[in-house]
């Protein structure tokens, strides 16, 4: 995998600096990014207008978007429009979400992560503020994802500090949880949160009463549903079949992986 973006000819024929990133990741992404489903090497761009580049694979029609950036991408990063956001996430339509650092002077790729569309759910999607009546969108209302709220499961790194991961684990790891594919919204959700408490207590080993700690939290995130301690118990146990967790007996639970 090729690490460098730069591209003479978009250099010379766009001034725009926004334009040129647009063109250089997305050209990048194309020709050097693969499917992390079925490996597949030849990704189709879609064309849109807007900031964010989409993409698909013909071979397993999974669809991803590109968001690039030269700063590095920790906690939160700033998407599109809300709403439309959270209903692709309700109708279990949003795609592949992959973010891209770039170093600015030597225009290559230092990190690339992906969020797969199945760890995408409503408690990573933060509601900005709706903008000014001064604003020429007023009124727009936008979101943020929260990789700080997502397990470290739902967080895939394809280049690390420049280092580019093996195809295979990048799939491996994908994979690894794609039966979340087949969940509606709220279940990949409650599968994520407890998963990410889980991982929370940072501990291998760990008991039921740790996990009861995050009920509320947990409630405030599913107000739908009120059986709370049963939803934890009924995560931990599809952790287990995942052999993400092994259960020693008497509430007792042990972090595998
Ligand atoms: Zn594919």
């Amino acid at each position: 995998m090729e690490l460098s973006l730069y591209d003479s000819g978009v250099f010379a024929n766009y001034k725009s600096m926004s334009q040129r990133v647009r063109l250089l990741t997305e050209r990048w992404f194309g020709s050097e990014m693969y499917c992390p489903n079925c490996l597949n090497q030849h990704l189709h761009s879609e064309k849109n207008n807007t900031k964010v580049v989409d993409f698909s694979c013909a071979n397993c029609s999974h669809e991803f978007q590109l968001k690039g950036q030269k700063t590095r991408i920790s906690g939160s990063i700033v998407d599109g429009a809300y709403r439309p956001m959270i209903e692709r996430i309700e109708a279990n339509t949003a795609p592949d979400f992959f973010f891209m650092q770039y170093l600015p002077e030597e225009w290559v790729v230092k990190n690339l992560f992906l969020v797969p569309r199945f760890f995408m759910n409503t408690t990573i999607i933060e509601k900005r503020p709706a903008l000014s009546i001064n604003a020429r969108r007023s009124g727009w209302v936008g979101c943020n994802i929260l990789f700080s709220k997502l397990p470290e499961e739902g967080r895939i790194a394809v280049i690390k500090d420049g280092d580019v991961i093996e195809r295979a684990d990048v799939q491996r790891k994908y994979r690894a949880l794609a039966f979340l594919d087949s969940k509606r919204y709220n279940q990949r959700g409650w599968f994520a949160d407890v998963l990410y408490f889980v991982r929370k207590l940072d501990s291998t080993v760990f008991d039921l009463k740790d996990m009861y700690r995050f009920e509320d939290e947990l409630r405030k995130l599913h107000p739908e549903n009120m059986h709370a301690r049963e939803k934890i118990r009924q995560q931990l146990q599809i952790l287990r079949d995942r052999g993400i967790l092994r259960f020693d007996g008497r509430g007792r639970y042990s972090l595998l992986k």
